[in-house]
């Protein structure tokens, strides 16, 4: 028999999310699971997509983007965030997934570190070990999910590459602020080590501002900011996403995406420049708000112990409560006995007993959705 994973990928034959939404369908549960939205993105974006198929947007496009949308994401930094971002310094990729994994492998080699906060988005650990690097965690703990600082600076050592940062933070829906994002980048820049920000959730927060790593003074040079259109607009399926940062650190991860995908999203590309020029931001997070509160008051209501999200789509919930122990084996269970899918958060965590009881709930699903998993869970 020969072996199919090399030992490092082992611990990552299959995703989380991949399985929930499976055992959702099986069993024809609402599926709070796997973060996508159960509406499509605008109109007039999906049409852009259509007449850009009829009229011969099919071929290869450009492999570092079409002019167009590495303009558009210029743009948008500028306007979003007041940061100078050169069109030829953005990259765009098979959604932000792509732009992590290229950059991680193109920085990385056997032997060198990568800090990542736990819970960590699925991907991250799997590509750390693709590169053969190895992860230092940083736990990030209930109520409120921030790195304590001395965890934090031990996490940095002689070895470190790069640091991974996501904020808005899926699973936790925390934010950092800008005093965590410092205290962040001033070990970063002691440990000359490069900052990757997963910043995919940007124009989803509550009453917090999004703060962009590259924004903060002497970070911009050694920062790799990723973004991408699937959250944003609704249109998760689309896998168009970007990265922009340094000239030397973007052309780094060129060199990898051109051989990862090379291309791709040909007729999506257009459309996404035209919405990232057109689109009313702050109605993204108005519009998330109501879902947001309908869930962390509902869970409160079933008994649930809910960490109130500041960003994202996701609300964790704690089972301890409510007596479950193992809330991963309670959520492989959910579809079938509520009807409702979640995702445990252990399954993004090293520390097995930082998060055992811990539920993440999506709330990007239309509100008779959410009612109707809420009024399930209560019964
Ligand atoms: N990072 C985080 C934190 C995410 O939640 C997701 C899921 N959308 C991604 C990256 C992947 O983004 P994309 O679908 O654009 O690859
Ligand atoms: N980002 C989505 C989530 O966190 C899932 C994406 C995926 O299925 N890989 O739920």
């Amino acid at each position: 028999m020969v072996a199919v994973l090399v030992p490092r990928l082992r611990p990552f034959t299959s995703t989380i999310f991949a399985e929930i939404t499976q055992l959702a369908v099986e069993h024809g549960a609402l599926n709070l699971g796997q973060g996508f939205p159960d509406t499509d993105g605008p109109a007039s974006l999906l049409a852009d997509a259509q007449q850009a198929i009829a009229t011969g947007a099919n071929q290869y496009p450009p492999a570092p983007g079409l002019p167009a949308l590495r303009e558009a994401v210029a743009a948008h930094q500028r306007r979003c965030h007041s940061l100078s971002v050169d069109p030829d310094d953005v990259l765009v990729t098979m959604g932000a997934t792509e732009a992590i994994a290229a950059a991680v492998i193109a920085l990385c080699e056997p032997g060198d570190e990568v800090v990542v906060f736990e819970p960590y988005y699925d991907s991250y650990p799997a590509v750390v070990a693709m590169a053969g690097a190895t992860r230092r965690t940083v736990a990030l703990r209930a109520p409120d999910f921030q790195p304590d600082p001395a965890e934090l600076r031990a996490a940095f050592g002689p070895r470190t590459k790069a640091v991974l940062v996501n904020t808005p933070h899926n699973p936790t829906g925390t934010v950092f602020g800008s005093d965590t994002l410092r205290a962040i980048g001033d070990l970063a820049i002691e440990h000359d080590a490069v900052v990757i920000t997963d910043e995919v959730y940007e124009h989803m927060t509550f009453d917090v501002p999004h703060v962009p790593m590259a924004t903060l003074p002497g970070l911009a040079d050694r920062t790799l900011t990723i973004s991408s259109a699937g959250k944003t607009f609704s249109v998760t399926g689309w896998k168009i996403g970007w990265v922009h940062g340094p000239a030397e650190l973007v052309a780094a991860v060129r060199a990898v995406k051109q051989f990862l995908t090379f291309a791709g999203g040909a007729p999506f590309q257009p459309a996404v420049a035209k919405a990232l020029g057109e689109a009313d931001y702050p109605a993204i997070s108005a519009g998330l708000r109501p879902k947001r509160d309908l869930m962390v008051t509902g869970l409160r209501e079933v008994g649930l112990r809910v960490f109130e999200p500041r960003g994202t789509y996701f609300v964790v919930a704690d089972l301890a409560p409510l007596g479950v122990t193992d809330a991963a084996a309670y959520a492989r269970a959910m579809p079938a006995k509520v009807g409702v899918a979640a995702v445990p958060v252990s399954v993004f965590c090293d520390d097995p007993d930082l998060a055992p009881t811990l539920l993440r709930f999506a709330f990007c699903k239309r509100d008779e959705v959410l009612l109707e998993a809420l009024r399930r869970l209560a019964a």
